[in-house]
């Protein structure tokens, strides 16, 4: 890691506009505030980072299962969860300039930070943060739908089918990934808070006597995540709530935070949230929620411990731990360090030249390596360019086929990291490039 960089922030936004990482929603309409569209590498970036998250959350356990309900939910799901009566954040307006904040994240309550005024704000209001559409052609009571706020709601309502048809009992999880959606009024900080995000969460539903520990089991699974893919440990904290700020239903929540330039911010939430989802539902749907045991012969609501992370904000905090530069011959090198897992290309085939002679073993060595990883093949410009433009979207092998190559069929492979070049030979790319990639 580099020493702190105050220019960090910008360099990332920066880096994602040039490389196409993230670009503005609608900007040849002046843009949507606070909306973002995924580019070509960018949406390589964030489906690994998702990838990764299932993988070590779905294909690598035997007791968690995946779910991918719908987004569009009917009011009496969030009657039933809480979210209609209590997602809400206190709303304030200030009287001279009329802009709109959070009163919990003004830092001097009674001083307006857009216009300076004093004591300018109107009483705070709750201002509920779900979208709120309709369905068909009418619109009006009996028509409403809401756009889900957090992925959650659609694992509890189906709870029972996934204990019906999955065989699982518990202690066993349901894991989801997909979009929510908040009315957040101070969006910012780039993806850090947007309207429309990707969350990343898993309910798993325990005994009740078991609760405590399986929570203490998945603060500490969930923090090796991170450090597993390469965020440094002093870059994150486990922040374990306040009593004042626990949800009523919740005996313990920790959040997992990144240190941003700005300041610590979340990325996951793990929380011990009882059997309070499951009640509410069942209560409110008139339909028997409930696990039989059948050693014990007993039924029972099962407790519930949630690791709930943000996707895209994730994949903000793998750039920014990973953004790095160095001097290498006076010129500054930008180098994305991102674990090989995660990088939008493994692997960067690059001929010498653009000069026709090259191009069918180039092409040979891109079908040799296309299938079996996200390869990138770039032919503009001179090499050393084509190199700084790989490393700085992280791609960790680049791969020359040169003039000397069409003799001895082997080619230059270079690292992102130490930009030390082996000769490898044709016959033996493969196995080399699998045993560097990991
Ligand atoms: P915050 O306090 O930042 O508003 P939260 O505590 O409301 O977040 P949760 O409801 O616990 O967030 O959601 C789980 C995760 O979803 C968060 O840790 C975060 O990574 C992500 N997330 C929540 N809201 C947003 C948003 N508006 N934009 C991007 N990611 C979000």
């Amino acid at each position: 890691m580099s020493q702190p960089d105050p220019d960090l922030f910008d360099k990332v936004v920066n880096l994602s506009k040039r490389r196409g990482f993230v670009f503005q929603s609608a900007e040849i309409y002046g843009g949507f505030r606070s909306t973002y569209d995924y580019g070509p590498i960018g949406v390589l970036l964030l489906r690994n980072v998702k990838d990764q998250w299932w993988r070590s959350m779905v294909q690598e356990r035997h007791d968690v299962v995946g779910l991918d309900a719908a987004i569009m939910a009917p009011p009496k799901v969030f009657e039933a969860s809480g979210h209609l009566e209590n997602f809400s954040d206190p709303l304030v307006d200030c009287k001279s300039c009329n802009e709109r904040f959070r009163e919990d994240q003004l830092e001097d309550p009674s001083i307006c930070p857009s216009c300076g005024a004093t004591d300018s704000f109107t009483e705070a209001r709750a201002f509920n943060l779900m979208f709120l559409t309709h369905a068909g052609p009418v619109e009006g009571a009996g028509h409403e739908v809401y756009l889900r706020p957090e992925t959650a709601q659609g694992i509890f309502t189906n709870f029972m089918n996934v204990l019906n048809t999955s065989r699982k009992k518990p202690p066993f999880g349901i894991a989801q990934i997909g979009k929510s959606f908040r009315n957040e009024i101070t969006p910012g900080n780039f993806v850090f808070r947007t309207r429309e995000f990707e969350q990343m969460e898993m309910e798993f539903f325990v005994p009740p006597d078991q609760a405590d520990q399986w929570y203490e089991y998945w603060c500490k699974e969930r923090l090796d995540w991170y450090t597993g893919l390469g965020i440094a440990p002093e870059l994150l904290r486990m922040r374990p709530h306040d009593a004042d700020e626990l949800s009523h239903y919740s005996s313990g929540t920790s959040d997992i935070e990144f240190l941003f330039p700005w300041g610590w911010g979340e990325l996951e939430g793990v929380a011990n949230r009882g059997n309070y989802d499951l009640t509410q539902h069942a209560e409110h749907s008139g339909e028997r929620i409930e696990y039989f045991d059948q050693q014990a012969n007993e039924h029972y609501l099962p407790h519930v411990i949630e690791p709930a992370a943000g996707a895209t904000r994730s994949m903000m905090a793998f750039l920014m731990a990973s953004y790095d530069e160095e001097t290498v011959n006076d010129d500054t090198r930008i180098v994305l360090r991102l674990d090989p897992r995660l990088a939008p290309f493994k692997v960067a085939v690059l001929p010498l030249s653009k000069k026709d002679t090259l191009t069918p073993l180039a092409h040979e060595v891109f079908d040799m390596v296309k299938g079996r990883w996200m390869s990138d093949y770039d032919e503009t410009q001179n090499i050393g360019k084509r190199y700084r433009r790989q490393d700085e979207i992280g791609t960790p092998l680049c791969v020359t086929v040169d003039f000397d190559s069409l003799d001895d069929r082997a080619v230059t492979v270079r690292d992102r990291d130490t930009m030390e070049q082996d000769r490898v030979s044709l016959d033996q790319l493969i196995d080399y490039l699998a045993e560097r990639l990991g």
